[in-house]
């Protein structure tokens, strides 16, 4: 092994020895936003639990997720995440579609208990809501997870990130095979609930076109099995392997452009295809340069809710994102020179 080679899981390790104070009776965050309940836009109640957090980040953890930056491996007590939940629950009242996230998977039982997850189900099915939207990595998808005695309509959300094996194994840094995701898929709606699936938009180590082109074939390949599809365009966060390569200049965020081109190359899939990219229009997310950010992600809000046409979307930097789309097998990784969406240097030293 050259000396220079450092294993990845050695940049997680590293990563996730930074501690953070955090607060076991408040949620890590609430908050309301609009989507789409079928086919009518309502307001959406969204929270976030805190609990101990993705048992795959104490493990090893995937290259580009800083959730494991809000939990607690110590765990948190049945009680704590009662008090959390008794102030989540007025924000939840009135509404139809409730999305109840924590950082790791809402139905793996050694992070949310059985028993307090079925209270909560049971509250929001009582309190009028229709849907519930929880997050789960693929292993935890088996009806004996989520046979709750009262719930609404559940939709389960999970990361496929990518259907190719290659990309998931050595870019995610995710042990999930295609064969599998199918299987979950096939078991949560047979047992009543509707998948979606998160699709990443270039992870590291690959380029701009590289990553378009895996991104559309894994919507691809997912859409016969899923209900809806997320393009989830890969942000930097808080010491993550994707942060450590972002600050060496060796790897930067997706275009908006190539999200858009993601979108309208999924148009005629048989499943929803939108994306709402978390820090888009900033450097550690999805960006194109200052004049068109806030407008294309304004499109891609009006395209999430089913109005708007992202084709009508303009702006002179699309010619520089086609040349860098084109340069792009003569990179090695999914760098690009400083300051290229704006058209001069940022003046960013390393
Ligand atoms: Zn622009």
């Amino acid at each position: 092994m050259p000396e220079a080679f450092v294993p990845l899981t050695d940049f997680v390790n590293e990563a996730k020895s930074i501690p953070k104070e955090h607060s076991l009776d408040q949620p890590v965050a609430k908050w309301t936003e609009e989507e789409l309940l079928d086919g009518e836009i309502v307001e959406a109640g969204v929270a976030i639990l805190r609990t101990r957090g993705c048992y795959w980040s104490i493990k090893e953890g995937c290259s580009m997720c800083g959730y494991f930056n809000d939990t607690v491996p110590g765990g948190v007590s049945d009680e704590m995440l009662r008090e959390q939940w008794k102030k989540i629950r007025p924000s939840l009242k009135g509404k139809r579609y409730a999305k109840i996230y924590t950082s790791g998977s809402f139905i793996d039982p050694t992070e949310v208990p059985l028993d307090f997850a079925d209270e909560v189900m049971s509250d929001m099915k009582d309190m009028g809501i229709e849907k519930v939207l929880i997050e789960s990595l693929p292993e935890f998808v088996n009806p004996k997870n989520f046979n709750y005695t009262n719930a609404p309509k559940l939709e389960i959300a999970i990361g496929l990130e990518s259907s190719s094996s290659l990309v998931l194994d050595k870019c995610v840094n995710k042990r999930l095979r295609w064969p599998h995701f199918v299987k979950v898929c096939k078991s949560a709606r047979d047992n009543g609930a509707e998948v979606k699936a998160y699709i990443l938009l270039k992870p590291p180590y690959l380029n701009e076109k590289d990553a378009i082109e895996d991104a559309v074939q894994s919507a691809i390949d997912a859409a016969p099995h899923v209900d809806k599809i997320s393009i989830n365009p890969v942000n930097v966060q808080k010491n993550t392997v994707v942060e450590k390569l972002w600050m060496r200049n060796e790897w930067t965020a997706p275009w908006l452009w190539s999200v858009v081109e993601v979108l309208e190359r999924c148009k005629d899939l048989p499943v929803r295809v939108y994306s709402d990219p978390t820090g888009g229009g900033t450097r550690r997310g999805a960006h194109n340069c200052y004049n068109c950010n806030k407008k294309i992600l304004e499109g891609l809000k009006k395209h999430r809710l089913g109005k708007g046409d992202l084709a009508d979307l303009i702006c002179d930097c699309k010619s520089r994102w086609e040349v860098m789309k084109r340069q792009s097998s003569l990179r090695r990784n999914g760098s690009e020179p400083h300051g290229y969406r704006n058209g001069f240097t940022s003046g960013r030293r390393f």
